[in-house]
């Protein structure tokens, strides 16, 4: 689930003025290419662990079992998004360049953020079981992701099993089943997830996010989103950052 804001479009411009990579392409005329690569090195190893410790303590937080805990991955992905949980693989992606220049108020938004969308989807599981689970997946995903690139064998089931050992399942008609009932409707609804994650994809995606105002619009005011928007507020409301 990317996570979208018109805030970080700005951002993005920002952090491609004082990109390391941008540094290094003016640079290198009289200096030996390592010197930057270096320092872009561990000024990212720096900014990873501080940002491993803020999702830690988050998880901690709001008593997210470490053994179904999200694995973070960084990645330059391309787009304007600063990451997203990926459903398929169960992890969560982060665009360190994109993210490294903001405010850590707004790091541990996008943080508790992409972790409400981990509950959202530990709770989908909990309430379909793991087949009924898949089929969801199929259904929403293969069709967004166009025929060739569906392949059901790349979606974490160890990881979704895994949330259901730990967590157990949820009746349907308790209030943590209607509500993982509105999850479901919402994700059907949700427009499609052209991915993050497809990289063949990315020219393709850019144009979305800057011309199709729907998208943005159903994107937004989808109930998976806003309810991932609310959970980050009050969050920020309870714990200082
Ligand atoms: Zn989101």
């Amino acid at each position: 689930m990317p996570y979208i804001d018109d805030r970080f479009q700005r951002a993005d411009r920002n952090i491609k003025a004082v990109s390391p990579r941008k540094i290094e392409k003016h640079a290198t005329v009289s200096l030996p290419q390592e010197i930057f690569s270096e320092v872009e090195d561990i000024e990212s190893l720096k900014f990873k662990s501080r940002f491993k410790s803020v999702y830690n303590d988050i998880c901690k937080k709001i008593d997210l079992n470490e053994q179904i805990r999200p694995e973070l991955k960084f990645e330059t992905l391309g787009v304007s998004a600063a990451g997203g949980f990926d459903v398929v693989s169960g992890k969560i992606y982060f665009d360190d360049y994109f993210i490294k220049g903001l405010e850590k108020y707004d790091i541990a938004f996008i943080i508790r953020h992409e972790l409400e969308h981990v509950k959202q989807f530990h709770d989908m599981e909990r309430l379909l079981g793991l087949e009924n689970f898949m089929k969801l997946m199929f259904s929403k995903v293969a069709k967004s992701q166009g025929d060739e690139a569906v392949n059901l064998k790349e979606v974490n089931t160890d990881y979704y099993k895994k949330v259901e050992h730990v967590l157990g399942k949820i009746d349907k008609d308790s209030p943590d089943g209607i509500r993982a009932q509105k999850y479901i409707d919402a994700f059907n609804k949700y427009p499609d997830l052209i991915t993050l994650w497809n990289r063949n994809d990315i020219c393709k995606l850019k144009k979305i996010f800057l011309f199709a105002k729907e998208f943005i619009v159903n994107y937004k005011f989808n109930f998976l989103e806003t309810s991932a928007n609310k959970a980050a507020k009050r969050f920020l409301k309870t714990f200082k950052v």
